[in-house]
């Protein structure tokens, strides 16, 4: 599957928001969205214009497939999935994306960001239920147990993210045993529950994949 190989911290930009992509970059300093920066191409003293309805929903959708790593063909495919459930489409489709393995590792706080979680899932470090699952994409359950496997427990990436990020606890859906690197999923989030992205509104989504 093709990845975005571009510079990850021009994304914010472009968004002009914190996507949060880098792990501890972004809660340092040395984050370049804490200087006041202008979307790139943009002229710095220009007056920002009305965006057209369209400007809008596009701007949404690629905020948040961009906090999740996705491309647009992946991105789009859970959208199409999340339709047919039941339910209003623009959770399902938080459902769905919560669901996704690399997401659940690092909301275990087993990596700094979805993109190390995602690494971790390719190299093998992860186990579903005792099992090696090496698909980012792979939709975790409720019950499912999520391990690091025996071998890579000494991990310096996994260790320093437990530890930086381990103290916070987990997400209401989750559970964690950090000293056995253990943990479950354990019923799918409701929208309210994603707090973190409170601010994404999936309605845009839906209506510019509808058009
Ligand atoms: Fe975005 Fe993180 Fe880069 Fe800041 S450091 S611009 S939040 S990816």
């Amino acid at each position: 599957m093709a990845r975005y190989t571009g510079p990850v911290c021009r994304m914010c930009r472009v968004e002009q928001k914190k996507l949060m992509l880098k792990g501890n970059r972004c809660k340092s300093d040395k984050c370049p969205m804490n200087k006041k920066r202008s979307a790139p191409g943009k002229d710095p003293k220009a007056r920002p214009g009305k965006r057209s309805d369209y400007g809008v929903q596009l701007r949404e959708k690629q905020k948040l497939k961009r906090i999740y790593g996705m491309v647009e063909k992946q991105f789009r495919l859970f959208f199409v999935r999340a339709q047919r459930m039941s339910g209003i489409a623009g959770e399902n489709l938080f459902v769905l994306l919560e669901r996704r393995l690399d997401n659940v590792v690092y909301r275990m706080r087993f990596a700094a960001s979805r993109s190390q979680a995602r690494q971790l899932v390719l190299h093998g470090h992860i186990l579903v239920d005792g099992k090696k699952i090496t698909i980012p994409s792979y939709l975790v359950k409720a019950d499912n147990e999520i391990s690091i496997a025996e071998g890579s427990k000494n991990l310096t990436v996994i260790k320093d993210a437990l530890r930086e990020y381990g103290k916070s606890g987990v997400m209401p859906w989750l559970s964690l045993d950090p000293d056995s690197m253990k943990g479950k999923f354990l019923a799918s989030p409701r929208r309210s529950d994603i707090t973190d992205l409170i601010d994404i509104k999936e309605q845009m989504i839906i209506e510019l994949y509808s058009k």
